[in-house]
């Protein structure tokens, strides 16, 4: 295998993301919720629901539940674990670089993707993207809605990938 470093990093990331699978967190109840949206992926049949506690614009609580394959549980862990205590521009610009990485560009800015890189090998394959996607896409929609004054918000990553 001296001849294929990747394999080794491929197997780590993959260590990672069943991991996230086996063991998701962001799935207790949160005391509050001031956000929340539903997500579902037709293609796979993935289903989350995010709720999110703010404090001013600040995110102090996530909460990842529904039903969905390891890539997107997985992903929904990640999230679950990385947002809390960043402000909903910073969850956005995280979720909008992960997009970018997610259809072949370089993370804007050298953004820190954390475990989220892990999922980078999923870009390659068309329909697992939005199975990564759909927690990060909730994630937005529960922001958009909370800005707007509601605190609910339904999508489909069908919808959301054909706007772009
Ligand atoms: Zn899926």
């Amino acid at each position: 295998m001296v001849d294929r470093p990747d394999v080794a990093l491929d197997d780590l990331y993959r260590e990672v993301v069943m991991d996230h699978h086996r063991r998701p967190r962001g799935r207790a109840p949160l005391a509050r919720v001031d956000a929340t949206a539903h997500g579902f992926n037709p293609v796979c049949g993935d289903e989350v629901v995010i709720s999110l506690a703010l404090d001013g614009d600040r995110v102090t609580g996530a909460q990842v539940q529904g039903r969905g394959c390891a890539i997107c549980t997985a992903s929904g862990s990640m999230m679950a674990e990385m947002i809390p205590g960043h402000t909903a521009a910073e969850a956005e610009a995280t979720a909008a670089a992960f997009r970018a990485v997610m259809h072949g560009a370089p993370a804007p800015g050298g953004t820190d993707l954390g475990d989220l890189e892990a999922l980078e090998g999923v870009q390659k394959f068309a329909v697992r993207v939005k199975c990564a996607m759909l927690p990060w896409v909730t994630l937005t929609d529960a922001l958009k809605a909370w800005r707007d004054g509601g605190n609910e918000a339904t999508s489909t990553t069908e919808a959301q990938e054909a706007e772009r």
